[in-house]
């Protein structure tokens, strides 16, 4: 009895944060394909490739469930591997809503979501044990810098996220990524799904293990909505890119607005916080 009285708090700053946005209890579930337990090789990541679309999917609808049993009131799952091709309406949770497409420059945090969570996610490029690491594309993209930090999807999104007030409440996927997550948002709740022993060598759970401990993580994580701080970067932000040597800059590139060309391959940008560097690096 004598916790009761911080119980109540928790749950009435959770109320109170899921208020603040005029809306209801949303999370807004980030997805791809690297990081699902029993994807190890390249050719598993082809967003027609039947079997990642039933592990893939499995593993969505497992967070979906935990969500929900956490207190979630909507769970809206982005599509967020290669062209948005990989999910579909058929097979996603009933109770889920299914985004699909490209996302403008906000990836749609000016929503102000009442949490971000990850499935499936990899590491950034260039860490050692990452199974199938990258940071946005492994073919075009060596190297991304944030303020200075190399960086992949889940340092980004989860800036934007946090330039919105949002926080990262979970992640799956391998190991290198939890542990990326975990280097910049401590208390999110993470669900490591398999370990890289090299970029396509992984020991990873089964379907159902995997499945049982994300829902799991997924409906504890819910409970970390509003003692979780949005993870915020400060302003003035850089964002550079450097691109592999057969993707190297076009000849105008230097006439992009905010932005400095280092090198043949390295790029720029300069904004007054991370949607606007966002912004100009999204901007064609
Ligand atoms: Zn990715």
């Amino acid at each position: 009895m004598r916790f009761l009285p911080y119980l109540v708090i928790l749950i009435c700053s959770a109320a109170a944060s899921a208020q603040n946005a005029g809306q209801k209890l949303t999370v807004f579930l980030i997805t791809d394909a690297e990081g699902v337990g029993g994807v190890c090789r390249q050719d598993q990541t082809d967003p027609k490739d039947q079997e990642m679309r039933q592990l893939l999917t499995g593993e969505i609808n497992a967070a979906v469930d935990g969500f929900l049993a956490g207190g979630a009131e909507e769970v809206i799952v982005w599509d967020g591997h290669d062209g948005s091709q990989t999910l579909s309406t058929l097979t996603i949770h009933p109770k889920a809503r299914l985004l699909m497409g490209a996302l403008g420059p906000s990836m749609l945090m000016d929503r102000h979501f009442s949490a971000v969570a990850y499935v499936g996610q990899h590491s950034k490029a260039n860490v050692r044990g990452g199974i199938m690491a990258h940071s946005y594309s492994s073919l075009g993209i060596q190297n991304m810098l944030l303020n200075g930090k190399p960086v992949g999807e889940i340092d980004v999104i989860a800036a934007m996220a946090g330039h919105f007030g949002t926080p990262v409440i979970m992640l799956s996927g391998d190991r290198a990524a939890a542990s990326e997550l975990h280097e910049i948002v401590p208390q999110a709740e993470v669900a490591v799904v398999k370990e890289g022993i090299g970029r396509y060598t992984c020991i990873s759970l089964s379907a159902t293990a995997a499945r049982d401990l994300i829902r799991d993580t997924a409906r504890r994580s819910m409970s970390k909505i509003g003692s979780i701080k949005p993870y915020t970067i400060p302003g003035p932000v850089t964002l550079q890119v450097e691109y592999t040597t057969r993707n190297s800059l076009p000849i105008e590139a230097e006439s992009r607005a905010g932005a400095e060309v280092l090198d043949d391959r390295t790029i720029r940008f300069r904004g007054k916080d991370v949607l606007e560097a966002w912004r100009l690096y999204r901007a064609r």
